[in-house]
């Protein structure tokens, strides 16, 4: 509730770049700062594909080649997690919307429930340094935590900094080429989106090339002003 009585609008934000930009590390830090719900459809995929879901099995071949799954199974997957409660208090879209259906869908979707997209933010990156970037990325397997051969290694070689696990993955699709047809795949149908959230007043671009810390003090103030 605010200071009037009427119930505190939830915040969603959109983030929005290629793949590489930093969009889960920033959607994690933002959750955790925001107490906002990170929601990655590369996840969600990622987790239909692990457990052998019929969404899986249509996706998997889709995803290793670098292109986008089909709009109805990324909305359906995403209309199941948004049906959540914890997604009331507000939702951090990472890597959705792909595609301008998506981006329909998704304002359909917040309006039936009283809400709107807060705030879109696109991670402007250089195309060139994202190969690096996605090729270098490795994962804690215990808590997800993301880290980076060059550009964040854990404190302790081998060990997470959040939970202290020793195990970690690497993503089958983090290679040169796929992630070529992943750029291209983002240039031809995901940055349309820029203008679609621009029209609507909600966009604000930020200089994604700066070093991690940078980019999260730049959200933090997109985010909630009082902080800048
Ligand atoms: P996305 O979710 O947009 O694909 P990630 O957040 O997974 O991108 O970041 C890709 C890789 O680049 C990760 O290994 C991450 O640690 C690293 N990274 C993210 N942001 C930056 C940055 N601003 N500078 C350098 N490396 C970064
Ligand atoms: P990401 O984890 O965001 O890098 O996504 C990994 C892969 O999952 C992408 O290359 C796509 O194949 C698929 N994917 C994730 N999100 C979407 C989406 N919103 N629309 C279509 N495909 C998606």
């Amino acid at each position: 509730m605010d200071g009037a009585g009427t119930p505190a609008k939830a915040t969603n934000l959109v983030l929005l770049g290629p793949p590489g930009a930093g969009k889960g590390t920033q959607a994690r830090r933002l959750e955790e700062r925001f107490g906002l719900v990170q929601l990655s459809t590369g996840d969600l995929l990622r987790a239909a594909v692990a457990q052998g879901t019929q969404a899986g099995l249509a996706a998997r071949a889709v995803m290793e080649r670098g292109d986008l799954v089909s709009d109805e199974i990324v909305i359906a997957i995403l209309r199941d997690r948004m049906a959540c409660d914890d997604c009331r208090a507000g939702v951090i879209f990472d890597g959705f919307p792909r595609t301008a259906a998506q981006a329909e869908a998704l304002d359909a979707l917040l309006a039936e429930a009283g809400g709107a997209i807060t705030a879109a933010i696109s991670l402007v990156v250089d195309d060139a340094a994202m190969v690096e970037r996605v090729s270098g990325r490795f994962t804690c397997a215990g808590c997800g935590e993301g880290y980076h051969d060059r550009f964040k290694q854990p404190s302790a070689t081998g060990i997470c900094d959040n939970c202290g696990s020793d195990a970690f993955t690497r993503r089958p699709d983090d290679n040169a080429e796929t992630v070529a047809q992943r750029l291209r795949a983002y240039h031809a149908q995901t940055a349309p989106l820029i203008a679609h959230y621009d029209a609507k007043g909600v966009l604000t671009g930020v200089d994604a090339m700066a070093p991690i810390d940078a980019v999260s003090e730049s959200l933090t103030a997109i985010v909630d002003p009082a902080t800048a």
